[in-house]
């Protein structure tokens, strides 16, 4: 059964010329075939933004909604992104930065990221932005060893020019 309006890549219902985007909207995934409701900030910004623009006449296409979740009590911040479930076929990998105190899983399957789940400081929830470029383009970080931020930093030097070394 459908959870939302079911739109394609554009943001367009059943009914041409009709949009819907946000939270009341069934949007293309990140990961999974199957589209799905995201009731998130950024998934209803963007998906806005590909449906004001084709509305306004241009084309724009809708890259995926990856659902993140990020949540305070007290000191601890307990966060989740993208698959973070243990299933068939799902490896998890420890991040060697992580302090011993916290607790950091990255599962990936056939050697790509697709989620990750941590609890411990603000700090460490903040790297699952570095992530989220990884599991997006489906970076293959099998044969790397246990080190996110220096993937990242290599990944990002080699696909973003702002990074790029001058000289
Ligand atoms: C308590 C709470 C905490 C949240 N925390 C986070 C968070 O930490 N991170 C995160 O990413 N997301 C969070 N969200 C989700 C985020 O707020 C929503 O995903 C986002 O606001 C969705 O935007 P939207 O424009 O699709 O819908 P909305 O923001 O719900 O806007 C819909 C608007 O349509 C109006 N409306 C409804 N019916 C009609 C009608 N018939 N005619 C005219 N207007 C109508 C409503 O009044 C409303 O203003 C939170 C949501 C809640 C409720």
């Amino acid at each position: 059964m459908e959870e939302g309006i079911t739109v394609n890549s554009q943001m367009e219902t059943s009914l041409p010329g009709i949009y819907a985007a946000g939270d009341v909207a069934q949007v293309p995934s990140a990961l999974e075939a199957k589209s799905a409701v995201h009731a998130l900030w950024p998934t209803a910004v963007k998906s806005g933004r590909i449906a004001g623009t084709n509305l306004a006449g241009e084309k724009a296409v809708y890259s995926g909604s990856l659902n993140m979740n990020v949540t305070q009590m007290f000191d601890l911040t307990v966060a989740s992104m993208g698959n973070f479930m243990e299933t068939d076929g799902v490896e998890t990998w420890s991040d060697d930065d992580t302090p011993a105190d916290q607790y950091f899983r990255i599962l990936l399957k056939g050697g790509v990221p697709v989620g990750a789940v941590l609890a411990g400081s603000s700090e460490l929830a903040a790297t699952l932005g570095l992530l989220q470029p990884l599991i997006r383009a489906k970076i293959h970080v099998g044969s790397h060893p246990g080190k996110l931020k220096s993937v990242t930093a290599q990944y990002l030097a080699e696909h973003h020019p702002a990074f790029h070394r001058q000289g």
